[in-house]
């Protein structure tokens, strides 16, 4: 059996990734990583299954013993992934998805090269801000401070291997499918197919 894909996702707020990623998600060849984090849940979130909501002093444990595969702090919190359940995840052949900020998908990349590596964009700010908006659960103070935070982490978009731009969910649903099929034909993922059509050669 071959290894699942590791498959890292950022994107600037409101730009529809959970949206995306639920479609993704129905398909289960793939696993989403719940990460730890010492942010205080959110009404409706729940222990195990949003996040692993640890004490500071816990989080800080976790780095000492080396648990964390990549972590970062954000808005004052710790975020950080479980390193013990992505890999067991891996070895199982799920496609794991992490779904972090910036700063911990670079130090991913650095420590597994071979993880794939998207960026889901809004079709533009004008219309992230329209979104946000629409939304109605920020004050246009804090809506101008996440448009423009926006803006700065698309720029970096370009440390990515795949762009996706989320201007219709079909089509940015289709397009990751797209990248995940793709990836999976490369030759150094299709090692075990190869060897496979050659036995008894
Ligand atoms: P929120 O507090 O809105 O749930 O998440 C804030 C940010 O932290 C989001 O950009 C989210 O992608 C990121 N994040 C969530 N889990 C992790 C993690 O395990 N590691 C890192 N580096 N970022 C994370």
């Amino acid at each position: 059996m071959n290894k699942g894909l590791l498959i890292v996702v950022s994107a600037p707020s409101g730009c529809g990734k959970g949206t995306v990623l639920n479609e993704i998600l129905k398909d289960d060849s793939f696993y989403y990583s719940i990460s730890a984090t010492t942010r205080l849940p959110r009404e409706g979130e729940a222990d195990g299954v949003n996040y692993y909501f640890i004490s500071k002093e816990e989080f800080e444990n976790r780095i000492k013993e080396n648990a964390m595969l990549e972590y970062a702090e954000y808005c004052g919190n710790y975020y950080g992934t479980p390193k013990k359940e992505l890999e067991e995840k891996l070895a199982e052949g799920k496609n794991v998805i992490l779904e972090i900020e910036v700063q911990g998908a670079m130090q991913v990349k650095k420590l597994c090269p071979d993880g794939i590596f998207i960026f889901i964009v809004p079709p533009s700010v004008k219309e992230l801000e329209r979104r946000l908006k629409k939304r109605g659960t920020e004050t246009d103070d804090v809506i101008s401070r996440r448009v423009a935070e926006a803006a700065g982490e698309i720029k970096q978009a370009s440390n990515y291997d795949y762009v996706v731009v989320n201007a219709a969910l079909e089509d940015a649903v289709e397009d990751f499918k797209t990248i995940v099929k793709a990836e999976k034909l490369k030759t150094a993922y299709a090692e075990n197919l190869i060897n496979e059509v050659l036995e008894n050669a």
